[in-house]
């Protein structure tokens, strides 16, 4: 790392002590966008990396609710709208205990880049709550979501700020938040996307970002003249990213051989196909475990409680779990197992540390900001499809969204290209995105 960088790194760490993830992500991205800081005096000298590192604005809020025992509960909310300087903020809200504004920072700070990446006009935010949905009713669920979007409805709209779900923000809470925002606003806009296919959601918009993830775990394998079929893979999670993932991978003819949950991971070398599917969605909806019942129902998994599923050997790994779950050990127990491959899932479910030694040990690293973007980017097209009062096929999803994969790893490869760094598409997909929001922040000026 050089000075330059290391000299911004220490502006960040004084600014947001205690936020280590969003450290993490700033030091990933200012490290690999260093040939173009070099490359252009001007970007320096417009102060372009100590805004961008810097929120445009950031909200904290207090979220009271009663819960069914009658009793007040009382939940912090934030937004971080972080960059509109290619459209308005885009980004997704996590509802989950561990919430506070380093992870929303950290994930407003990637969702610049991920969404540039996709070519499509949306800048970069993200927002969410320590409030945790498992285990709460319905009718808390609402509740809460009524009163977090009774101070979230001022500061977001179709032109200004659009979220939409993350970790614990799935069809049934956007539902909640949507029907409060249009009560609220007394407008029927498209402020809010991953809804519901009855009240102006996008088909295919579930399914998508798992999609995605393997049309670009596709495009890799090509450019090392390999192909998805016929390889193992140990996938993590089994939110919708997983389920999409999971889907897609069979259908191109790979074996997906884990899944993992909260108890653990199953292990399962005839792979999860079919039925057993169909089985972990119910699993899923019941608010059970996962992996346990799973085992038990299928004798050809094994069940590995409080366990991850990177001991596992595969040929390709797909963490689509959450932030960090990828450590050194993991990495190094990868590595002896004859790891080739790693496409992440999750944002940032690799640490620093690991995506090192992983590389090192010339394993070829497929970033989230680019694997995962197609999650958002079919959020985009959602937003066109509510603008045009209109209605998108799935096949008309499903081809856009697969363009827009192969785009944004052929944008990576080639920056990695341009800059002479190998096949590193880590550098290669955080140069490629922030060409574009340079470009645009210093047409804008000092804003
Ligand atoms: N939360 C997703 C992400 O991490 C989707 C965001 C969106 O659709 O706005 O990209």
């Amino acid at each position: 790392m050089g000075k330059l960088v290391e000299q911004y790194i220490e502006i960040a760490k004084k600014r947001n002590p205690g936020e280590p993830e969003f450290l993490q992500t700033i030091e990933e991205v200012l490290t690999s966008i260093e040939p173009v800081l070099e490359a252009h005096p001007e970007y320096i000298e417009a102060g372009l990396v100590e805004r961008l590192i810097e929120p445009e604005r950031g909200i904290s809020f207090r979220v009271p609710w009663v819960d069914d025992n009658g009793k007040v509960q009382v939940n912090r909310g934030y937004r971080y709208e972080f960059n509109s300087a290619l459209g308005p903020y885009k980004g997704g809200l996590r509802f989950a205990a561990n919430v506070y504004p380093g992870i929303i920072k950290f994930l407003g700070f990637e969702q610049i880049f991920k969404n540039s990446l996709t070519g499509l006009p949306i800048g970069g935010g993200k927002g969410g709550s320590d409030f945790d949905p498992n285990g709460k009713s319905d009718a808390e669920v609402m509740r809460f979501c009524q009163s977090f979007m009774t101070e979230l409805y001022r500061h977001i709209g179709p032109h200004t700020d659009v979220p939409a779900g993350d970790i614990g923000v799935g069809a049934r809470e956007i539902g909640y938040l949507f029907g409060q925002y249009k009560r609220i606003v007394n407008r029927y806009e498209g402020v809010l996307t991953g809804k519901g296919l009855s009240y102006g959601g996008l088909a295919g918009r579930t399914e998508a970002t798992g999609y995605g993830i393997v049309f670009f775990a596709r495009e890799m394998l090509k450019h090392c003249g390999e192909e998805v079929k016929g390889k193992t893979v140990a996938v993590s999670g089994f939110g919708n990213v997983t389920w999409g993932t999971v889907q897609k991978l069979n259908e191109l003819g790979a074996k997906v051989i884990t899944i993992s949950g909260p108890d653990g991971y199953i292990h399962d070398p005839e792979g999860v196909t079919g039925e057993k599917v169909d089985y972990l969605l119910e699993l899923r909806g019941s608010g059970k475990n996962i992996c346990a019942p799973y085992a038990d129902k299928f004798p050809s998994a094994t069940f590995y409680a409080g366990k991850k599923p990177w001991e596992v050997k595969a040929d390709l790994y797909i963490p689509c779990a959450t932030q960090n779950e990828i450590r050194i050990e993991d990495a190094k127990t990868m590595v002896a197992n004859g790891c080739k491959y790693l496409c992440e899932g999750a944002n940032m479910p690799t640490t620093n540390e690991a995506i090192e030694y992983l590389q090192e040990n010339g394993v070829i690293v497929g970033p989230s900001k680019a694997a995962n973007a197609g999650g958002v980017a079919t959020s985009c097209i959602e937003m066109g499809q509510n603008a045009g009062h209109t209605v998108f096929s799935p096949a008309q999803v499903y081809e856009q969204l697969e363009t827009i994969m192969v785009n944004i790893h052929k944008a990576a490869a080639d920056a990695c290209e341009k800059y002479g760094i190998g096949y590193n598409l880590i550098a290669g997909a955080n140069i490629a995105g922030f060409e574009k929001v340079a470009e645009a922040m210093m047409a804008q000026g000092i804003v």
